[in-house]
């Protein structure tokens, strides 16, 4: 008999299933259910947030044993359930969870992605999402590639074949039905006012922004004598931005002098701390050496990458915000500088094509070897000093002569020794420019090569420039979607 009803029940099975429930509300913010069904006895593996409560109720059968482990995708668990099914032969669960900041808003468009799908290969998964004031939809993607999809009363519905195991993502970028209205929100910090352009929703954002210019301006100003009176802010979506920023401030805007706004990726909300901290100083080092007379052109623009990266890191680091994956992940990508096994010299042209996150490491590296040999945060301060004396610095050989003074030594043959072009004071003989020269072109073409087949190991997220896994299709930090390598286009971090 027992043979028998296995025989019969084995016929009847057809493959478990998993649907995601999204309810988006007009603010953003989402609840999450996922109902898992299945008509035999098994194991079942998803993720679950790591930073939220998640509820399971069980409605039919029995779980046996559930097991939750890290993964790679800093934000997510991997949760797995034995169970078995009842008398009637089904087993079916919900695991449900709140999920802020699903979909963002700024000018006019909105951009909602998925908590991080996960279901063994053989399970059904379908998707639905409803998005409270959902207008006109312009793409639906699943993990950056865009897929079919179905609207039903406003319910959108993605069929997904089969999860790969480290999951995917669904984002929708889309128009609100009513545009919503962008408000300037004001705080204040320290001597400054501190003004941020956003949906209302974004109050707690904008005052998470202030406070971090409120503690950070009084370093900023002590380092590099910049004290604006306000400091602005706009914020922008994922899928609108120039794929390679956390942030940005327009080059224009700071060769005339550190004027204008702070662009923001929206994204940040969602990202683990010290993200966010640290591209705010970033930017406001952008905007003070713009005030001090350095602009950020194509042959100063690795001064411009570099002290903003390590001022930040360094700022943030002193105000107690976590910046230890990020110093790690800039340790190990100067690696290759530090063993003399590449020169960091070729960023003395900003001409990046595919790989601007090697200009960022280089530059990273040569202020940051220089700061620390002379007093770290203090040496830029007394750098800083130097430029306002100089009325501002425009040639890299100018530069050198204001680190070199700085410094209280010629740092001119490092940077030769480093591949750039720049003289010491004393002429040198014809002869030896010419070899230099020659060593210089090997030296560079040397450096390439190596980063090339260095990058090929893995790649940056385009969003916080964390090294992931090559093959990722989510950067385990951010949770930012990423396309297969093989699929990726012009992306800076493009690796062909
Ligand atoms: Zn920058
Ligand atoms: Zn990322």
């Amino acid at each position: 008999l027992l043979l028998l009803a296995l025989a019969s029940h084995s016929v009847a099975a057809s493959p478990p299933s998993l649907t995601y429930l999204v309810k988006v509300a007009a603010d953003g913010n989402a609840t999450v259910v996922m109902v898992y069904s299945s008509n035999t006895s098994g194991t079942f593996y998803t993720y679950v947030p790591r930073f939220e409560r998640w509820n399971v109720t069980v409605w039919k059968g029995y779980v046996v044993s559930e097991r939750v482990a890290n993964t790679s995708a800093y934000f997510y668990y991997n949760a797995t359930f034995e169970y078995f099914a009842d008398a009637s032969g089904i087993f079916g669960m919900n695991i449900s969870f709140r999920f802020p900041f699903a979909s963002l808003y700024a000018s006019g468009r909105g951009w909602f992605m998925t908590p991080l799908l996960g279901a063994p290969p053989n399970t059904v998964v379908t998707v639905l999402v409803a998005i409270e004031g959902l207008g006109k939809i312009l793409d639906v993607s699943l993990s950056g590639v865009p897929v079919a999809y179905s609207l039903e009363n406003g319910t959108l519905k993605v069929s997904v074949a089969s999860l790969s195991p480290e999951g995917a993502r669904l984002t929708v970028d889309f128009r609100p039905q009513t545009p919503l209205e962008e408000t300037t929100i004001v705080e204040s910090a320290d001597s400054a006012s501190v003004r941020v352009k956003a949906a209302p929703y974004y109050r707690g954002l904008a005052g998470t922004i202030a406070s971090v210019v409120r503690r950070a301006l009084p370093r900023i100003r002590e380092l590099f004598g910049y004290s604006p009176s306000s400091v602005e802010f706009e914020l922008f979506l994922p899928s609108r931005m120039d794929l390679s920023a956390l942030g940005y401030v327009m080059g224009e805007d700071i060769n005339a002098g550190g004027e204008g706004p702070i662009h923001l990726n929206l994204a940040l909300v969602r990202f683990k701390e010290g993200y966010l901290e640290t591209t705010i100083v970033h930017e406001l080092v952008h905007k003070a050496l713009g005030a001090l007379g350095v602009p950020a052109n194509s042959e100063l623009r690795w001064f411009h990458e570099g002290v903003a990266q390590y001022v930040s890191i360094e700022v943030c680091g002193e105000l107690g915000i976590s910046v230890s994956d990020m110093r790690e992940s800039l340790e190990s990508a100067t690696h290759i500088f530090s063993n003399g096994l590449a020169k960091p010299g070729f960023v003395q042209e900003w001409s990046p094509s595919g790989n601007e996150g090697n200009y960022y490491v280089a530059s990273y590296y040569i202020v940051a070897s220089i700061a620390k040999e002379h007093g770290g945060l203090d040496y830029i301060r007394r750098l800083a000093e130097v430029v306002r004396n100089m009325r501002g610095v425009r040639s890299k050989q100018r530069l050198v002569e204001a680190m070199s003074a700085a410094a209280g030594e010629d740092l001119a043959p490092r940077f030769r020794e480093w591949g750039f072009e720049v003289q010491s004071a004393p002429t040198v003989p014809r002869f030896a420019v010419a070899l230099a020269a020659v060593a210089l072109a090997a030296a560079v073409g040397f450096s390439l090569l190596v980063i090339v087949a260095l990058r090929r190991r893995s790649q940056r997220c385009p969003y916080c420039y964390a090294e992931v896994p090559r093959d990722a299709l989510y950067c385990p930090y951010c949770g930012y979607p990423l396309r297969p390598s093989s699929k990726k286009p012009n992306g800076y971090y493009s690796e062909s």
